[in-house]
């Protein structure tokens, strides 16, 4: 069986600056992977890398089996397989938040906007914000908008979620709902690859745990491996900071 999604040997560089350094990487389904590392160590571009957001310099990324680094590939179609949520959750303030999350259906799938209401509707009753459908974003809190952004991200049935920080921007009290509807979806059999410096986090819900640093992966394992017992310095002294 070969992997949901895999990554061999990324390269990317910004200018002369290199910020992947050959990582390898693969998930299949249901897999749950935290990626944990500083800030500046590449976990927003390998997340936009994979999603064909950023060209790579180098290596091969297989969605399916597919090669989708192929520069041949309809990157529009390969990135509605993937639901990506940002820092920032980057909702369009003129839209209500029931078109934020069908814009893409009805845009890039072309649903019918009945078919695509009544998705986006179960949607967003499952992250818990039917009653929000026609307001819009700004009359949301940060933890709402993020949820709505979430909601919006499963609205194309995509294969992998990928997670970037989702909480890193939010107030601390909004933070817990945010990452209880993570926890949800992981339950629910989601694919999921989440940059995150949620550790406690990252240790309860993760199933493997990725430290990169300097654009390498310099630790991988099991979440019990790489926060109770890391093999390498880089990632003791990583995690130290956040236990300390
Ligand atoms: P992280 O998400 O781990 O904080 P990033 O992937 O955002 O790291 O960034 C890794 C490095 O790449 C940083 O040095 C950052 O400044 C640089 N970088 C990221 N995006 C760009 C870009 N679009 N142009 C130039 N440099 C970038
Ligand atoms: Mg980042």
């Amino acid at each position: 069986m070969s992997a949901l999604l895999q990554a061999d040997g990324l390269y990317k560089a910004f200018g002369d600056k290199p910020v992947l350094q050959g990582v390898s990487l693969a998930l299949d389904a249901h897999d749950v992977v935290a990626v944990i590392g500083a800030s500046g160590s590449g976990k927003s571009t390998l997340l936009r890398c994979l999603n064909l957001l950023e060209p790579i310099d180098d290596g091969q990324i297989l969605l399916g089996g597919v090669d989708i680094s192929d520069p041949r590939v309809d990157a529009n179609r390969v990135r509605a397989r993937f639901g990506i949520v940002f820092q920032s959750y980057n909702l369009f303030p003129h839209l209500s938040v029931l078109d934020n999350v069908t814009l893409a259906s009805r845009v890039v799938k072309r649903v019918p906007r009945r078919a695509a209401d009544a998705h986006g509707l179960a949607l967003l009753d499952r992250v818990g914000l039917a009653d929000k459908a026609r307001e819009h974003p700004d009359r949301l809190s940060g933890g709402q908008q993020q949820r709505v952004a979430i909601a919006r991200a499963l609205a194309t049935d995509p294969e992998v979620l990928l997670l970037d920080e989702v909480t890193s921007a939010l107030d601390p009290e909004l933070v817990g709902e945010v990452l209880e509807l993570v926890r949800q979806l992981a339950e629910e059999g989601a694919t999921i690859l989440m940059a995150t410096h949620e550790m406690a986090f990252a240790r309860d819900v993760a199933h493997r745990v990725v430290f990169l640093d300097g654009g390498r992966i310099v630790e991988e394992g099991s979440p019990a491996e790489v926060f109770g017992a890391a093999r390498e310095q880089r990632t003791r002294e990583f995690l130290a900071r956040f236990t300390a």
